[in-house]
């Protein structure tokens, strides 16, 4: 995991990277993310990082300012979407991730607390995902097998022939019922294998009133793939 450095007010957050064959500092904000990363020679003092990171504040939120789409990126002081509602992004001393109001509280530390929202999103996915599978699945009367979550940008959920279902953690940031209709949907494929008008009597019949989130996923869904959590685009990037 990656440390991280956290100054000035609304919060910046540099990401450090040693390279072990960098020979200065390396200033970046990603022109896809706007995340701002330093790279630095693995022997670097933290203190004199620190000291260049500072130095170069009005640089960086000029950098940041430019970018043409930096509404997307989950940044300190920022929003991120949590079931379905804005939650402010704010760091604090507290051991774990809290929900404190409408605010995410991420602790600080030297784990890049971006990264922590990320864990705690998936988390939280998993956790809502399971109650809703296991409720679905007693309603239907058939055992589910292995939940996976992953980040597919072409499906919401799949679910396959031995009973293992697969979701996008990315549903955690809809509203409720969009993340209950896609473990709906894939229980009912534990009884149906097909898109047949049986099928969709199945997914009625778990999640009556289903036809609103399934329009919600359609209309609204891409936006939920366009935040950027910790990837660090390496092309474009402006450099210092
Ligand atoms: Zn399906």
């Amino acid at each position: 995991m990656a440390a991280s450095f956290i100054f000035g007010d609304p919060p910046i957050e540099v990401i450090l990277r040693a390279h072990a064959r960098a020979r200065r500092f390396s200033l970046r904000v990603s022109q896809r993310t706007g995340v701002v990363s330093l790279s630095l020679p693995p022997w670097a003092p933290e203190q004199e990082a620190w000291r260049f990171v500072q130095a170069q504040e009005a640089w960086i939120r000029k950098a940041q300012a430019a970018l043409p789409s930096a509404a997307s990126c989950a940044v300190l002081g920022g929003t991120v979407l949590f079931r379905g509602r804005p939650y402010r992004l704010e760091t604090a001393k507290v051991r774990s991730v809290a929900l404190q109001d409408d605010c995410i509280v991420l602790p600080e530390g030297r784990q890049a607390p971006v990264r922590r929202l990320e864990t705690f999103l998936k988390h939280s996915a998993r956790l809502d995902l399971m109650a809703a599978c296991t409720r679905h699945a007693a309603r239907l009367g058939r055992p589910f097998g292995r939940v996976t979550l992953r980040d597919p940008v072409s499906r919401w959920g799949s679910c396959t022939a031995e009973g293992h279902l697969m979701f996008s953690w990315r549903l955690i940031m809809a509203p409720p019922k969009v993340l209950d209709y896609v473990a709906a949907h894939e229980v009912a494929h534990l009884a149906q294998m097909n898109h047949a008008p049986v099928f969709w009597a199945e997914v009625a019949r778990l999640m009556p009133g289903y036809a609103e989130p399934r329009a919600w996923l359609r209309s609204h869904g891409h936006s939920l793939h366009q935040i950027q959590f910790s990837k660090l685009g390496p092309k474009h990037d402006a450099e210092n």
